[in-house]
């Protein structure tokens, strides 16, 4: 059934220090939406049980792109579309430019921003797997100051995280340090636009003649939240590859794959097809 409207309210404090002030004076009672593809859907649906929505979506202080020798570091508030058209990320982070691609449809990438993607927590959703290959770190704002920690570290279960109920997702930085890198992303869904992943893969890896010094891989839709593979990572490494670390890969892979069955595929399904993705990735390496 669809939401009786005049059950919400939406506030919209017009600066950044007037929302973390409207959340440090009632923690909890406010959600924060952004582009609202998200909230706005669970609105439609009859399933937002969230009353009282704060909105962010005009705060130009979330909504940006940074660039140093060293980071990029890109506002919570910044959308599919502004990421897919920086210049800066397309150089430095292809992974990141491919899976914003992916999001949803145009209109989607044109509202949607990365932190309304990371907080809303989908095991699923597209912009993860590229964000933990890459070593994100993102930082959390509050009328107290800032925090910042590993991207890895804020997902705490399914659809719990990190942030405080004062708190909000700022920005989201990415180190410039993967220019000799090879880099690996693909997510299989029902049809090539316009589907959630039944399973995603990204990957960043150095190879020096022809072992792997060095790997990162991120999976959507393989345990209950975005997930790093250290058991995978670590058949890699330092290792030459060959068959025997494929298929040592594979065999890792699947022994931290929590993958779950729903409407979009089976736990068999994805596992199965992670694995694959890991070997494609490693022949690609090879290559
Ligand atoms: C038709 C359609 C197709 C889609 N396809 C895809 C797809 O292919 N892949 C994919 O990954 N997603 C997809 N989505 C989901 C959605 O578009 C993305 O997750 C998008 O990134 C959400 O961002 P938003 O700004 O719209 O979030 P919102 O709906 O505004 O918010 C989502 C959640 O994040 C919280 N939040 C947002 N910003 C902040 C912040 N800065 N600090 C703290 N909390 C915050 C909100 O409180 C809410 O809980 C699709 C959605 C639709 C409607």
């Amino acid at each position: 059934m669809r939401s009786n409207v005049l059950e919400y309210a939406l506030i919209a404090p017009s600066t950044l220090p007037a929302v973390l002030q409207t959340l440090a004076d009632e923690p909890g009672r406010y959600t924060p939406i952004a582009g609202g593809t998200e909230l706005m859907v669970a609105l439609s649906a009859g399933r937002l049980t969230q009353k009282n929505l704060l909105s962010i979506n005009h705060l130009r202080e979330l909504r940006f792109i940074t660039t140093t020798p060293t980071d990029i570091t890109i506002g919570s508030g910044t959308t599919f579309t502004d990421i897919r058209y920086s210049e800066a990320i397309q150089e430095s982070f292809p992974l990141l430019i491919e899976a914003a691609s992916w999001t949803g449809s145009i209109a989607n990438q044109n509202r949607g921003t990365i932190g309304g993607n990371i907080v809303n927590g989908s095991p699923a959703a597209d912009t993860p797997p590229a964000l933990l290959a890459y070593g994100a770190k993102i930082t959390l704002v509050s009328a107290a100051g800032t925090r910042t920690m590993p991207y890895g570290m804020f997902h705490l279960g399914y659809k719990t995280n990190a942030l405080a109920p004062d708190e909000l997702l700022y920005s989201i930085s990415l180190p410039r340090k993967f220019a000799a890198y090879r880099s690996y992303i693909r997510k299989v869904g029902t049809r090539n636009a316009q589907a959630i992943s039944k399973i995603a893969l990204a990957g960043v890896a150095l190879v020096e003649n022809n072992v792997v010094t060095d790997i990162r891989l991120g999976a959507a839709s393989l345990r209950e939240v975005p997930t790093r593979c250290p058991a995978a990572e670590q058949a890699i490494l330092n290792q030459p590859i060959n068959e025997e670390t494929i298929a040592a890969a594979r065999a890792a892979l699947l022994t931290e794959a929590r993958p779950i069955d729903d409407i979009r595929s089976t736990a068999k399904y994805r596992a199965a097809i992670a694995a694959n993705l890991l070997e494609e990735f490693l022949l690609q390496l090879a290559t």
